[in-house]
């Protein structure tokens, strides 16, 4: 992996002005913010320049303004959130370049914090306008992007300013990136990706790539049933891709040519109805499942079976979950395998790496999400750096 610069790489920056580049696109409900793990996770970075002396201006998106201003999308709407997260007072500047933020600066001390307009209130953001970036980048002096979740969007506040101004990591950047190199960059091998959810079709691109990369694939969830079908097994009324068995038939060729063994499950669990603890439950033999039955979830002895492979290897990536966790006891697989490597996390044996938006519920869901090495809320920029992707806020600090 190219080298990045960190915070560690700055000098004096006693008075500086720093545009820091922060994921502050809470959830809201009723004007409030419903969870304040983005806040949470951006607040030493701009605690860390603060305290060093520098201006420090926070640059974020908000919502999809689609290049207007919306009162309703103001980053202003966050202040009061943030100054309790930071336990700082911020300046807020309904602009992000021009006379208006220029005299904001100027009235700023060395270890003022400023947070400025939703940057998508203007249309250069998203395109990546050239002038756009030069007008935000006359206001700084530096630039720190510690917005991984935005790094796979080529915008004028991820991207263009890191050509324009001198650009570090911030410290979540910096722990993002770290985590991803240790689990697919160059790993310790063995290498296992756990992958499930949904539908094969929302995961082509990283199945592809990481059957080239992992020595062992362990396929769970809705696209297990595709892959099963592809095989030859008959999965009833399961959710099924089953215009992709071709594909899934492809995926487990190129996974053989490049020495990676795929886990499929050999037992599941079964219902006929898609309902907490239903009547119909029961746990059979990929080979039994009847025609009005539907897989629900990865059976205990398959459980237990994957549970003695990530015991073999040093590295874990985990996508998806094993199966309908939301409902009872269709979370069975996805909890006991998370709590097995939990476990070998925690021991020392298994540097763990998770991330999607259901994977991060279903380990909370588990309980075992403190004891992964490293869990990403990027969601979009997450699943992109699976596909093995080049993602351009990245490759901006790096260049
Ligand atoms: P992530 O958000 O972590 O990337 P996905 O969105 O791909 O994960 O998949 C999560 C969804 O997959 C969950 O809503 C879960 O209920 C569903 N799912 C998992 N296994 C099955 C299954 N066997 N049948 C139907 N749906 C499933
Ligand atoms: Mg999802």
């Amino acid at each position: 992996m190219a080298a990045f610069k960190t915070l560690d790489d700055l000098g004096d920056v006693t008075g500086k002005v720093a545009l820091v580049r922060v994921d502050l696109n809470l959830p809201m409900a009723d004007g409030r913010a419903t969870d304040l793990t983005r806040a949470n996770a951006v607040a030493p970075t701009i605690l860390e320049l603060a305290d060093a002396g520098a201006k420090v201006l926070l640059l974020a998106h908000f919502g999809r303004p689609k290049g207007e201003r919306h009162s309703t999308l103001s980053l202003s709407l966050i202040q009061g959130e943030m100054e309790r997260v930071l336990g700082r007072e911020i300046m807020f500047i309904p602009e992000v370049s021009g006379p208006v933020a220029e005299q904001a600066v100027g009235i700023m001390r060395a270890g003022d914090i400023g947070l400025l307009e939703n940057t998508r209130f203007w249309p250069g953001e998203e395109k990546n306008d050239p002038a756009f970036a030069q007008g935000i980048a006359a206001i700084g002096d530096f630039y720190v992007n510690d917005a991984f979740s935005a790094a796979h969007r080529a915008h004028a506040s991820t991207e263009g300013l890191a050509h324009l101004l001198p650009a570090y990591a911030g410290r979540a950047m910096e722990k993002e990136l770290n985590a991803l190199e240790a689990a697919l960059g160059s790993p310790q091998t063995p290498v296992a990706a756990v992958v499930g959810g949904a539908k094969v079709s929302t995961k082509l691109a990283v199945l592809e790539n990481l059957v080239g990369k992992v020595q062992h694939l362990i396929i769970g969830g809705g696209m297990a049933n595709t892959f099963l079908a592809a095989r030859g097994v008959d999965v009833g009324k399961s959710l099924c891709e089953h215009d992709l068995t071709g594909t899934a038939e492809a995926i487990m060729e190129a996974a053989d040519k490049s020495g990676c063994t795929v886990h499929l499950p050999y037992d599941v669990v079964v219902a006929t109805e898609f309902a907490a603890n239903p009547a119909s439950l029961r746990i059979c033999n990929v080979h039994e499942v009847a025609p009005d039955e539907m897989i629900l979830d990865v059976g205990p002895q398959a459980v237990e079976a994957l549970g003695d492979v990530l015991k073999t290897c040093r590295t874990l990536v985990w996508n998806g979950p094993m199966g309908a966790f939301e409902i009872v006891p269709f979370d069975a697989a996805t909890v006991g395998l998370a709590k097995t490597a939990a476990a070998l996390s925690v021991e020392g044996s298994l540097t763990s790496v998770a991330g999607g938006g259901d994977t991060v519920a279903a380990l909370n869901h588990a309980g075992v999400a403190g004891d992964f090495t490293y869990i990403s809320t990027a969601g979009g920029a997450f699943l992109e750096w699976m596909e093995g992707k080049v993602l351009p806020g990245v490759a901006a600090l790096e260049a």
